[in-house]
């Protein structure tokens, strides 16, 4: 996709927020005394609780995607009891880690080991004081709360290693990586692959007249640029200092110089604002395609669109110019 988002999207997507989510715990208990009175606790105590009369229904509501992470869990339920349900939760491939927490009325030695073996996290003694239960579900929501804290800190390290930081687009890795996989799959389905190679014109200037943080701005301001005027699909990249990528699958050279035409119109149309500076900026663009016909090597492929983009500069910048393997 074209629009990469940043770190910050990512979290404004809800990733990581900071606004406290309402926890929900599913509870499987086939008493109908024993049911009531804990949905009522759990509900006092701020839960959303969705509650089963047995094993069955409980592996329904589990399955689903937007499944509670807090289970509760009868040891004994018709259908399937309570540690063949922690067996099967576990079994499942779940983004996030369910909190299995089982009541049972059995108190030897042998069963508790089964059910923490079977996957339980923690088990209870039926009966069980009120004050218990609460503090072992605040464990469990904790246990939960931390898994988040990796499971954000995780994606934010997997965007890191393949996204630039300043501008947000794919990084010279990220953008490498798919340009691979994108012409092995040109190849694959003999369809054709554009690439496009941008280079920034007189970008030393803009640093040595303005600093570099102007730089860093007109970097950031064409990369945006360049996001938002290639299809959704579409792959933008930072190559090198002032140089990006554009990797267009499907299409041929002819679309592929009109799509460079047109990244090369929205960087010239409006300068780029800095502090009280209002810095004109244009692009050299290369363009090439790989013939979906042809096993064409990535380097190649890619000294193609550098000879290219060379070819813009030598006739004098902000515009496109185009070579194929064969020309
Ligand atoms: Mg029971």
């Amino acid at each position: 996709m074209g629009s990469v988002e940043t770190i910050g999207e990512i979290r404004s997507a809800g990733l990581s927020s900071s606004v406290p989510e309402r926890k929900r715990v599913l509870v499987a208990e086939d008493d109908p005394v024993s049911r009531r009175v804990l949905e009522l606790r759990l509900r006092q105590w701020g839960y959303e609780v969705i509650a089963v009369d047995n094993g069955f229904q409980a592996l329904e509501v589990v399955q689903a995607d937007d499944s509670p992470e807090l289970l509760l869990l009868d040891w004994m339920m018709p259908g399937i009891d309570g540690v063949e349900l922690c067996r099967r939760v576990r079994l499942m491939s779940k983004p996030v880690y369910p909190y299995i927490l089982l009541l049972t009325a059995r108190d030897a030695k042998q069963d508790l080991i089964a059910g923490l073996e079977a996957g339980a996290d923690d088990y209870l003694t039926k009966p069980f004081h009120a004050d218990e239960l609460h503090a072992r579900l605040r464990a469990g929501g904790r246990i939960l709360g931390l898994q988040k804290e990796l499971i954000r800190a995780r994606e934010e390290l997997r965007f890191h290693a393949t996204h630039d930081v300043l501008t947000g687009v794919w990084n010279r890795k990220g953008i490498m990586e798919l340009l691979a996989n994108e012409l092995a799959r040109a190849h694959r389905t003999g369809e054709s692959l554009g690439l496009i190679m941008i280079d920034l014109d007189h970008f030393k200037a803009v640093n040595d007249t303005y600093g570099h943080a102007a730089g860093d701005a007109v970097l950031k301001e064409v990369a945006h640029r360049l996001v938002h005027s290639v299809r959704t699909y579409d792959l933008v990249g930072r190559y090198g200092g002032e140089e990006f990528l554009v990797i267009l699958s499907n299409t041929s050279l002819d679309e592929v110089k009109g799509r460079g035409r047109r990244l090369c119109a929205v960087v010239e149309e409006a300068p780029v604002k800095f502090q009280s500076h209002e810095v004109k900026v244009t692009i050299s663009v290369g363009a090439t395609e790989a013939p979906g016909s042809q096993d064409l090597q990535l380097t190649r492929l890619l000294h193609i669109a550098d000879l290219a983009m060379y070819r813009a500069k030598e006739a004098g910048r902000n515009r496109v110019e185009s070579k194929t393997y064969a020309s």
